[in-house]
């Protein structure tokens, strides 16, 4: 393939480092500007940290801007103008649409964006398709609610805007969405994992359809939840579907902000519209290297109706020691995101990430897609509760073997001892967008 035909962007994709340091510090230096001036909000946020767009000169400097919450975004919700507040960037007139977070750790969060920045939106998504082999010949079968969370409309725009064809498979069922994939020899879809395990599901017990043998999709995006960066998870996805699964992460307040390329070496960030720092969870500290895991501090660089400057995502992520052999220039993630800060939690004193559990689980093939992990409080003891399911009819259904593989690999992952509950295969629950299988039920203080 030649050099100009790997990338969608050619110049920006293969930028040496200083060149792309010096790209985000002067778009740093622009949306910070644009801030202070056109946002009372952000202009606030700065003048008390005695900040203003002068000051800002170095990446030093930027560490000294001061983070943005979800807190301090729902806190100004519902005023004018309205229901943005404050935050907004242009006059209302400007606003082409609305999205809203899915609220599931608390209310949710209103995002407005402008025409512009739906173009720096599919613009992304184009990016981050291209580099995961998408072409124009390709035909993109998207089984996804078009509703108000902003979830594949992203990649409705950016596959049109890259030449794709696309199938909006919105208000159809799930057998209905694999039997027009037939029909049409879909090439590519786009969902969370547990959809994407969901339907191949359906279609081999309902319709008796073969996703990997009687379809033709032969890539697969998956976003929205954490899978696509679990290797056990992921493996079961490609068997499923006899087709590549690529990982993408995004959040509506920030933007498609990172991807995994067609050599599935990890997460690239698009480092050339958006700017990620790693900070030390304990000591604040920006990690510059791979050597320890830390905390998402994340600025959209060109986002300009409603702007997100150093955004503090929760998100807990680690920079990867090597580069992409595709030779883009963006950094990669090692792992992708491995939780969030809220939801790595401490159980029996261990700091426990529920994707840890998910591989364990996914790796064992007696096992079905489903899984649930209830912590509870026992006196003052935690304890917790793994709920799986056996498939039936697989030859080595033995539950003690595998009851013995799933306590050994829980505690080589997770350092944890686990009460154990094998189900009917169907009795956990079946979720068709993102999955909740990760419940808390100690009282918080
Ligand atoms: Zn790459």
């Amino acid at each position: 393939m030649k050099e100009v035909e790997k990338y969608w962007n050619p110049v920006v994709e293969t930028l040496p480092p200083e060149k792309l340091k010096e790209l985000q510090l002067k778009k740093f230096q622009n949306i910070f500007k644009w801030a202070y001036e056109h946002s009372k909000f952000y202009h606030r946020l700065y003048t008390d940290a005695g900040i203003e767009p002068g000051d800002i000169r170095t990446f030093e400097d930027i560490r000294r801007v001061p983070k943005v919450e979800k807190s301090m975004m729902r806190a100004i919700q519902g005023k004018d103008p309205y229901p943005y507040g404050d935050m907004l960037c242009v006059p209302l007139e400007r606003v082409t649409i609305y999205h809203q977070t899915s609220g599931t750790t608390g209310q949710p969060v209103y995002q407005a964006d402008s025409w512009q920045d739906w173009e720096w939106w599919a613009e992304a998504w184009a990016c981050l398709l291209y580099a995961q082999g998408y072409r124009d010949y390709d035909r993109l079968f998207l089984p996804f609610g078009y509703n108000i969370f902003v979830a594949f409309w992203g990649a409705h725009y950016g596959a049109e805007k890259l030449g794709c064809e696309v199938v909006p498979g919105g208000v159809l069922n799930t057998e209905a969405r694999i039997l027009k994939m037939q029909e049409l020899r879909a090439t590519a879809m786009a969902a969370t994992p547990t959809y994407v395990l969901g339907m191949a599901d359906t279609a081999r017990r309902k319709l008796a359809i073969d996703p990997a043998k009687d379809l033709t999709i032969r890539k697969i995006t998956v976003a929205g939840e954490a899978g696509g960066s679990v290797p056990a998870t992921k493996k079961r996805m490609e068997e499923a579907w006899g087709a590549k699964v690529y990982d993408h992460v995004g959040a509506t307040e920030i933007g498609a902000w990172s991807y995994e390329c067609s050599y599935q070496s990890g997460l690239h960030v698009n480092e050339a519209l958006f700017l990620v720092e790693i900070e030390d969870i304990d000591s604040g500290e920006i990690i510059t290297g791979p050597e320890k895991r830390g905390k998402m501090v994340i600025t959209a660089l060109d986002r300009m109706a409603q702007p997100c400057i150093r955004f503090d995502s929760k998100d807990i992520i680690q920079w990867g020691p090597d580069e992409c052999e595709c030779g883009r220039t963006f950094r990669l993630l090692k792992g992708g995101v491995i939780g969030r800060a809220d939801d790595i939690t401490k159980v029996k004193g261990v700091l426990l990430a529920p994707t840890s559990i998910e591989e364990v689980v996914r790796s064992i093939p007696e096992l079905s897609d489903e899984y649930e992990v209830l912590v509870t409080k026992k006196g003052d003891l935690d304890d917790i509760t793994l709920k799986v399911e056996l498939i039936p009819g697989q030859p080595n259904n033995n539950i003690e073997t595998i009851r013995a593989k799933l306590i050994d690999q829980l505690r080589i992952k997770t350092n944890l001892g686990y009460n154990l509950e094998f189900h009917e295969y169907g009795a956990l629950p079946r979720y068709d967008v993102k999955a909740k299988r990760f419940k808390d039920l100690r009282q918080k203080e």
